[in-house]
């Protein structure tokens, strides 16, 4: 009997999964679970071209090595593109959109039966005797022999100055889509909470019609200016190094900061690491330094980032989720900082706007935050004891990594909303990022990816880490389907 697989989630993840399976011998049917189309999920189902990717097209693929089949996708559509630009992130959800649909037919030919099931799913049962039920928030519910949870990301973080407040017109949860945002009065003045990646999407739209924008987070932070994340020519880290770091060492630290250097020299060909980054105090100051050296080919440390991100997931698959959590926790700033930087384009931008008087950064929170009494807005206190007057709040802090409970009968409950998450404990995931049954710790048939893997893989928000993710749990099912156990050497396996 074939196989029958179901995905949960149909974003960037789950169509590069799809993608493999399509081509996988002995799966009989394939069942994608989502309730929006499928390949348009929060990152690239935006349709605002203003929205770039903050990865080069050399790594935004669903096909992890090789050249990009995103490069080859937007060139045979004859769009001028090289593999360092960094394109807007409608177009990576139309190339994930219209290979879903070309593998489908592939399937679909090769006698594989494809369902696109719109609703959300809510929980998977396993059945004692091999086997899932996946629950589904319209009352149907699929059987499969396997199921891959690609979740992604759609619920925002609302922070705590504003939660009372929701459903307030005058409140944004979340910034996409940006229609609402580009809706906004030219006149009016909006309140931006967050400084990284969502915030800067916001400030970019808002500024558009030289709204006044205040963006504001306790670090008051940007992130640093790049303008290329690709694959170096030839490697400039040695990943051997990387798995022997031991995090309970009390050389960690020092190591760990050794091999990021010797790494970034060797991609800049010896230059310091100082003279790449700006220690300007003022955030308009530090971004025009980043972007004079990012405009002026002075920062090699981005064409180390690609290996690092590789390096950090694979070095710390192994390590105990608390343990990994809590040192990637001393490392959040830099890793926010340069793992997930900006493009120079939004950098531009960004600038015109601090040095036109159209955009403030402030390096902390409001005290509180309060509707007005007359009429619309709201009143902002800050720490010196103003009050302002806001038009408008857009919340921008990020979102929540999607919470998987587990019950001690092995039901998983699917929640992206960690408010909803209060039954259960979350489940032990393999390193071949599968779901363990909590009694004898055996790996189910149920497999995690993309932002879902975050119990076992350390940097998820890149599209690149689901799709060598993807690969991994495809050959693995290539060699089960051969009846030969696949080589363990990789870490994928159970
Ligand atoms: C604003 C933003 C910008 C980003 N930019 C980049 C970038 O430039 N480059 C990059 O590499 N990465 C980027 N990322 C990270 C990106 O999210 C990852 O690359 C990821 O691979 C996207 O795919 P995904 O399928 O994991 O998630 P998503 O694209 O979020 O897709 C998840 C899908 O699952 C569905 N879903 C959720 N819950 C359920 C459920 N219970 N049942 C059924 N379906 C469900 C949703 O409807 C959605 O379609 C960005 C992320 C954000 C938020």
């Amino acid at each position: 009997m074939g196989k029958h697989a179901i995905i949960v989630g149909g974003g960037a993840s789950g169509v590069t999964l799809f993608t493999l399976l399509a081509t996988t011998p002995g799966i009989s049917s394939i069942t994608v679970v989502d309730p929006n189309p499928i390949g348009l999920g929060t990152a690239f189902g935006t349709t605002d071209p203003l929205l770039l990717c903050n990865t080069s097209v050399d790594v935004t693929s669903i096909k992890p090595t090789g050249e990009s089949d995103l490069l080859r996708y937007l060139a045979a559509r004859g769009w001028p593109v090289h593999r360092d630009h960094f394109v807007p992130r409608y177009l990576v959800g139309q190339y994930c959109r219209e290979r879903y649909l070309t593998y489908r037919r592939t399937a679909e030919q090769a006698g594989t039966r494809v369902r696109h099931h719109r609703a959300r799913g809510t929980a998977v049962r396993p059945h004692d005797d091999g086997g899932y039920t996946v629950v589904l928030d319209d009352g149907a519910q699929l059987v499969g022999t396997d199921v891959f949870l690609c979740l992604g990301l759609d619920q925002p973080v609302v922070p705590e100055l504003v939660r009372a407040h929701v459903g307030h017109p005058d409140l944004t949860t979340v910034p996409y889509p940006v229609g609402r945002l580009r809706r906004l009065p030219a006149a009016a003045r909006i309140l931006v909470l967050g400084s990284k990646l969502t915030a800067i999407d916001a400030a970019l739209v808002l500024g558009q019609r030289g709204r006044r924008v205040v963006l504001t987070s306790p670090s008051g932070q940007l992130p640093a200016v790049r303008s290329r994340l690709s694959r170096p020519a030839s490697p400039v880290l040695d990943p051997g190094s990387w798995r022997r770091l031991a995090p309970e060492s009390p050389d960690f630290d020092r190591e760990a900061a050794r091999l990021v250097v010797s790494a970034v020299a060797r991609a800049g060909s010896g230059a310091a690491l100082r003279a790449q980054t700006s220690a300007a105090a003022a955030p308009a100051d530090r971004l025009a330094e980043e972007l004079r050296l990012a405009e002026s080919g002075q920062v090699p440390w981005q064409d180390a980032i690609a290996e690092i991100i590789d390096a950090i997931n694979d070095s710390t698959a192994s390590w105990p989720a608390d343990t990994r959590r809590a040192v990637l926790g001393r490392y959040r700033h830099l890793i926010s900082r340069y793992i997930s930087s900006i493009p120079v384009r939004n950098a531009r931008l960004l600038l015109e706007q601090l040095t036109g008087g159209t955009l403030a950064i402030v390096p902390r929170l409001p005290e509180g935050i309060t509707p007005a009494k007359a009429g619309t807005g709201w009143l902002v206190r800050w720490a010196d004891d103003r009050t302002e007057h806001i038009d408008h709040i857009v919340c921008a802090a990020g979102y929540h990594k999607p919470t998987l409970r587990q019950l001690p009968d092995r039901t998983l409950l699917l929640h992206s909303d960690p408010a909803l998450a209060s039954a259960g404990a979350e489940p032990e995931v393999s390193a071949g990022l599968r779901v363990c049954d909590p009694r004898s710790g055996a790996p189910e048939r149920v497999w995690v990816l993309g932002a879902t893997s975050h119990p076992r893989a350390a940097i998820v928000n890149y599209l690149n880490t689901a799709a060598r993710q993807a690969t991994g749990i495809a050959t693995d099912l290539l060699w089960a389907a051969h009846d030969v156990p696949a080589p363990t050497v990789s870490g994928r396996l159970a």
